[in-house]
């Protein structure tokens, strides 16, 4: 079932990509965290960064140098001389220059790429430990987008954009430094032409903020769509909704198509604007400075030295406004990721969690009061008044209708979800009051859609307890009836099961299930029985599988067959969320009650 309704669910646009653009530059700070680690390379990364801009700003000097001495010397191997010494200076300067520049080159690099890999395994590893409600309420293409997309954007932020920028403020604040130093006049005329450019261009960027992030939300928005109909393909081309999906998918580039256009265009405006504002400066700069030598102001070196420091300081604040469009795309990245890093399980364990006692011969289990909605169905209960003891190794199956709660009792007991009112207690322990860790490492569980790993049989069974040796892994496999059908597989154990297990009959999969539930061995079984249908072979199969698992422990089974319930101590029938009747079968069928009914056709849904 759940990819019907998950893709027409997928119809719906996120409420998440709907928020509107919100947060600043500022919000770049969350990175802080981050880069905190690496304090002494930024360090390094921020002195060779000024060392670089220092020996950029040493040239124009030189160059005066050259000019103005090379011109006045007196004889003309003297000159020849001067002339090769400034050479010579400028060289060293273009070495120290290069040498400087790679070294911040290479350490704000590689601080891009340490950050990003840092950021990508932390929201990875947080995303890993959200509740179900979490994957309900967020898509999963979404997070991959922004586990690639967005982090990316930081990378580049991190990698090359701020360190650009810095260097450009130091160069900008340097050369105006130098320019106000040796013609303050007319360099307080050029501080507030600049002021007239970067204003407007800073109005600009923030409309070009807000279009960034809605450009990334809706690449994000197709990223999802494709992710959820890649995982229904069979549905999809049953359905033959290959063209419908291909056009649904198409929208959702085209948007974001258009939203990047929009972003392009106003980005562009603001470089145009930028640079053409700043060619007037510089010129206008150049006009004054040529004025001052015709009347003999100013010597042709000196102009020749305040010229490059306007385009030096030109440049840099062209190339501040790139870089604050980046910066902004990032800003509204990074704004997402911290989003993502901040939502909070609403399942978690406690600060101080109780320890468990040990558990001989099967755990204990006890629901008592419990009533549970689904966040998303506030209206109707899940369960409702719900009590339910298991004593230490005994097998109890959970029957009824599709929709009753079995599975509920399930999640509840795993703690996936919290319930609203009542107690659920393993081994007399609260759940609330466990260690998630300790909590789950009691608990085995076989779902209805056994999950099988793209890995071989032999790893897909010790995903159970990874550190079981191979005779361990052999000896659960046969326990699970699972032995003979991997040794005749091409690779025997090496076997390569393909993506979700695509080489495996259902039976088979459901013996890789249960093999891997009895390597971790644990003290309380959940088993979920199939319902579909098995052959003959299989079904026996998986039957003794399940008789075997189910020994030396306690077993909750949501039993399908018939064959399963009479293996059980004890059948609790469950409708609309609450226990309806109990007992054994005999007992059950003698009453002529639900379950009598629902044993009639054989099947119990
Ligand atoms: P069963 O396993 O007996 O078929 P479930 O425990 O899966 O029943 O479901 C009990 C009720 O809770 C049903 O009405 C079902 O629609 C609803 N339900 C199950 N899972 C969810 C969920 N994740 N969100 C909202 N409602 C759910």
């Amino acid at each position: 079932m759940g990819t019907l309704p998950a893709m027409a669910e997928s119809a719906i646009p996120s409420t998440r990509s709907a928020q509107p653009a919100k947060g600043a530059p500022t919000s770049l700070s969350g990175l802080l965290p981050f880069l905190r680690p690496y304090r002494g390379r930024i360090a390094l990364a921020g002195v060779l960064l000024v060392l670089a801009a220092g020996a950029t700003l040493l040239f124009p000097l030189a160059l005066r140098g050259m000019i103005d001495q090379s011109l006045s010397t007196a004889g003309h191997g003297e000159r020849l001389l001067a002339l090769r010494e400034h050479f010579l200076a400028l060289f060293a300067v273009a070495v120290a220059l290069g040498i400087f520049s790679a070294g911040r080159f290479y350490t704000v690099s590689w601080l891009g790429e340490r950050v990003t890999a840092d950021l990508r395994n932390a929201v990875y590893a947080h995303v890993l430990k959200q509740s179900p409600e979490f994957f309900e309420t967020t898509r999963t293409g979404e997070v991959l987008s922004r586990l690639t997309t967005d982090t990316t954007l930081v990378q580049t932020v991190i990698g090359s954009s701020f360190s650009l920028g810095l260097r450009n403020v130091v160069m900008g604040v340097g050369a105006l430094a130098m320019l106000v130093y040796t013609h303050p006049y007319v360099m307080s005329l050029v501080f507030v032409a600049v002021l007239l450019v970067v204003l407007p261009a800073a109005t600009f960027g923030r409309r070009v903020r807000k279009l960034s992030r809605a450009s990334q939300d809706r690449v994000a928005d197709s990223s999802a769509i494709a992710a959820e109909v890649l995982n229904a393909i069979p549905v999809v081309q049953s359905y033959t909704g290959e063209a419908r999906e291909a056009g649904r998918f198409d929208n959702a580039t085209e948007t974001a198509f258009r939203t990047g256009v929009r972003r392009t265009r106003a980005r562009a405006v603001l470089v145009a604007f930028i640079i053409i504002a700043n060619a007037a400066v510089a010129l206008w700069g150049l006009y004054q400075g040529t004025q001052a030598v015709l009347a003999g102001r100013l010597s042709a070196g000196q102009l020749g030295q305040a010229a490059l420091y306007v385009i030096i300081f030109a440049g840099a604040v062209g190339i501040l406004g790139e870089v604050y469009g980046d910066l902004l795309r990032a800003a509204g990245a990074t704004e997402r990721l911290m989003e993502l890093l901040a939502s909070r399980s609403p399942v978690a364990s406690p600060a101080q969690p109780l320890a468990l006692p040990p558990a001989h011969g099967g755990s204990r289990v006890a629901f008592s009061g419990v009533t549970f909605h689904y966040p998303s169905r506030p209206a109707v209960p899940a369960l409702k008044d719900f009590d339910l003891m298991v004593a230490p190794g005994e097998t109890v199956a959970l029957v009824g209708p599709s929709g009753a709660g079995k599975t509920t009792v399930f999640s509840l007991l795993l703690r996936f979800y919290d319930p609203a009112q009542g107690t659920i207690a393993l081994d007399g322990v609260p759940v609330r009051d466990l260690a998630l860790g300790d909590l789950r490492g009691r608990i085995g569980l076989v779902s209805q859609e056994p999950v099988v790993f793209s890995a071989s049989a032999m790893e897909n069974i010790r995903y159970g307890r990874p550190g079981a040796s191979d005779d361990e892994v052999v000896a659960a496999a046969r326990a699970a009836y699972a032995h003979e059908f991997i040794l005749a597989l091409p690779g025997g154990y090496d076997s390569f099961l393909g993506e979700r297990g695509v080489r495996l009959s259902g039976g088979q999969r459901q013996r890789i299930a249960i093999a891997r539930a009895m390597l971790k061995n644990p003290p309380l079984l959940l088993l979920d029985e199939a319902t579909s249908a098995l052959d003959a072979e299989s079904e026996r199969m998986v039957q003794a599988a399940l008789e075997s698992a189910m020994r030396d422990r306690t077993t909750l089974v949501i039993a399908h067959r018939l064959a399963t319930v009479q293996q059980a101590d004890r059948i609790v029938v469950l409708d609309h969320g609450r226990i309806v009747e109990h007992g054994t079968h005999e007992e059950l069928m003698a009453a002529r009650g639900v379950y009598a009914r629902l044993a009639s056709l054989q099947f119990m849904e």
